[in-house]
């Protein structure tokens, strides 16, 4: 035995005995660069070598031990002859043959009349048993290291099981005695496993393969542990002193009894939260989540006039052109009764005009500059930032976080706003570093959306009824069916029926897709917006948060392609002005079980934090899509369908340590997860 330092196993995968740069390099492929990469990369199944079978009793094309003598070694001389080693046992005769290995290596492990154990996949070749290249031989003294269960583990062309055991088996049969950072008593009451006892049974039973498994358990608990404490440790970080914001909601009150209708509840809670952080004397750090036309946008506004009272200036960004533009103007008609200087700035803004506001930032002149991205820029300086917000940004990482929250400087409140609706298990993983409000009632005189399905070969029925609305002026949305992954088949499916519909309603149809780039696709969106066409076809991409009031039919072809949360996130982009909105499905014939759930929901409900729930557990995690980038999609083990009660456990686990997580007693969790980067722990 020979245990491995702590230290030792976040060392390059090099440091092991026998791994050069070949190999390494094929390690590097399965994601395998530190030693401790070894630990997670965790058997899926075993391969069973644990009986010896007699020759008679050889079944064909499975893997197999026997244990025999050696009686002929034959080594032809004519190029491309396999060198065979004839072999018996009391029950028979097999053939062991090899292709390109050395005479001298054979003889050493082959020697004559002498016993081996053979292991490998049993074929049967005119009329005799074979074994060609077997995987293991080897002498009876050895024979404990072959005759056994052995994991079995996913790997890359030029490393093959027995390889990999010669480098595996230095970490996994000598791990470091860790500290458990859970105690034993919490341990057993939630019956987990401690930490050593959970690597040895994932790497030498069949726990890995069995998601409850007790071992698998706790790995996917130190994973989550990993994540929210990662959280946990960045929100300490952003959440530091700074100068409280004073303010008497002057300008924010005469907003507010302006407005042409009431603020809801989960508006003015939302507000209110949003005011007592910016009075507080710690920097705030808060996302609203509110479904698409949920009223996020007025609430910022207002918060932003009490940042102004409070003599700060602050920052407005959207991830498109035309979001931005559409929140400049509402901001000048929302402020025109104030002296509030308001700017809007991005790539495309004139070069003199960008000086001029680049200037006018700097010396304080501006109160509220809108725009894109492009104001997180080096360049751009303010005199005295005190609040950002950010539109409908979901893909932020936690890295992005961090360095948002220190562009602002240190008396810079944050705010984002994002209307996906994501399950609770997510919204922790994701955003456990933030403080939350959620926006969940709509405005009241907004209708409920009417969903009706509809098989797609009906598709005909439809164009009275588009006609008619485009008569009544009304604009409809088109999607198209998703495919697949492949941008190409997806544009051309949208290509035809661009024409197809183009035919039946000349001029009055656009086509937007995944291949256009930012410009072209705002200039369409724009004709749309100024109801230059009245029908829009497009793939999956029409921007989240821009306002198309006069828009109030969606068509969505092939609709179960989709996930629930993305339906109901396509619908919402209709019935935002006062018309009806109104959402068809088109579906193939010949829907699942699941699929018709999956229409019951939708039609039943237009909610869209209980819609996400639902999507997870009717899809399951692993076929969640539009996540990706959001960052959940990196756990390895844990998964937030089968594993949800891990995840409420893990966040008690690591909110009752509050602001005192002991981070050294972690340290060694956290570089497990490649965590430690992200939070710098020193070194252990
Ligand atoms: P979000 O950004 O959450 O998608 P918006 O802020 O763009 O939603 O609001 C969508 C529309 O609803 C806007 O036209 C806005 O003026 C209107 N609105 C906001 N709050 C209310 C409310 N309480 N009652 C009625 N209409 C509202
Ligand atoms: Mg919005």
């Amino acid at each position: 035995m020979n245990i491995l330092k702590k230290d030792f196993i976040f060392k390059d995968i090099n440091k092991l005995k026998g791994v050069g740069p070949q190999l390494s390099k094929y390690l590097k492929k399965r994601k395998i660069e530190k030693i401790k990469d070894i630990i997670l990369n965790l058997p899926y199944s075993e391969t069973d070598r644990s009986k010896i079978s007699k020759i008679n009793k050889l079944e064909i094309g499975k893997i197999q031990t026997i244990k025999v003598t050696v009686k002929k070694l034959n080594f032809p001389r004519i190029r491309n002859l396999p060198n065979k080693i004839l072999c018996e046992d009391e029950t028979g005769k097999i053939d062991i043959i090899y292709f390109n290995s050395r005479e001298g290596y054979l003889r050493k492990i082959f020697p004559l009349n002498g016993q081996v154990i053979i292991s490998g996949k049993t074929n049967y070749y005119k009329n005799k048993y074979q074994i060609t290249n077997p995987d293991y031989v080897t002498n009876l003294e050895n024979q404990d290291y072959v005759v056994k269960n052995i994991p079995k583990y996913t790997l890359t062309k030029g490393i093959n099981e027995k390889k990999y055991r010669t480098i595996s088996e230095q970490v996994t049969k000598n791990l470091p005695v860790i500290n458990d950072w859970l105690s034993e008593d919490f341990v057993k009451n939630n019956n987990l496993l401690n930490w050593n006892n959970t690597i040895e049974r994932l790497h030498n039973s069949n726990d890995s393969k069995e998601n409850n498994s007790k071992s698998y358990r706790r790995i996917v608990f130190d994973e989550i542990c990993a994540n929210f404490i990662t959280l946990s440790e960045n929100r300490k970080r952003i959440k530091k002193i700074k100068k409280a914001k004073s303010f008497q909601e002057i300008v924010s009150n005469k907003i507010i009894k302006s407005l042409p209708f009431n603020l809801t509840k989960s508006q003015i809670n939302t507000y209110r939260e949003i005011n007592e952080d910016l009075k507080n004397k710690i920097r705030m750090f808060r996302i609203i989540q509110g479904d698409v036309g949920s009223g996020k946008t007025i609430v910022s506004f207002l918060t932003i006039s009490n940042v102004i009272e409070s003599k700060y200036q602050c920052a407005l960004m959207a991830p498109t052109e035309i979001l931005s533009r559409q929140h400049y103007k509402l901001a000048v008609n929302i402020f025109r009764n104030t002296n509030f200087k308001i700017e809007y700035l991005s790539g495309k803004t004139e070069y003199v005009k960008k000086k001029r506001i680049l200037e006018n930032l700097e010396k304080g002149k501006i109160d509220l500059i809108i725009g894109t991205h492009s104001l997180f820029q080096k360049k751009i300086k303010f005199k005295n930032l005190g609040f950002i917000v950010i539109d409908e940004q979901h893909k932020f990482g936690v890295r992005q976080r961090l360095e948002l929250a220190k562009k602002g400087g240190n008396n810079c409140d944050v705010l984002l706003l994002s209307a996906t609706p994501i399950p609770r298990t997510m919204m922790m993983s994701l955003y456990g570093d933030m403080d939350i409000s959620k926006i969940t009632e709509k405005p009241s005189v907004r209708k409920k959306i009417i969903t009706y399905s509809k098989p797609e070969k009906k598709i005909n029925d439809l164009w009275d009824y588009i006609k008619k609305q485009i008569d009544e002026k009304n604009q409809i949305f088109w999607v198209c069916p998703l495919i697949d992954e492949s941008k190409i088949l997806d544009y051309s499916s949208a290509v035809n029926r661009f024409n197809f519909i183009e035919k039946k309603f000349p001029k009055k149809v656009g086509l937007i897709h995944g291949s256009l780039n930012k410009i072209e696709k705002e200039k369409i969106l724009n004709k749309f917006l100024k109801k230059e066409i009245s029908i829009l076809v497009s793939t999956t991409v029409i921007e989240v948060g821009i306002d198309f009031p006069n828009a109030n039919l969606i068509i969505i072809e092939n609709a179960n392609k989709f996930g629930l949360a993305q339906l109901h996130q396509l619908r919402g982009r209709v019935g935002r002005g006062i018309k009806q909105g109104i959402c068809i499905l088109l579906f193939k014939d010949g829907l699942s079980k699941n699929a018709i759930k999956r229409i019951k929901t939708l039609k039943n409900s237009d909610d869209g934090f209980y819609i996400a729930e639902e999507d997870l557990k009717l899809r399951g995690f692993g076929d969640l899509t539009g996540y990706q980038q959001s960052g959940v999609k990196n756990f390895r083990f844990a998964d937030p369908v089968i594993h949800n009660d891990l995840f409420l456990l893990a966040d008690k686990y690591v909110s009752q340590m509050k602001e005192n997580i002991n981070s050294k007693k972690f340290s060694f969790l956290l570089k497990l997860f490649d965590k430690a980067e992200i939070i710098n722990v020193e070194e252990i």
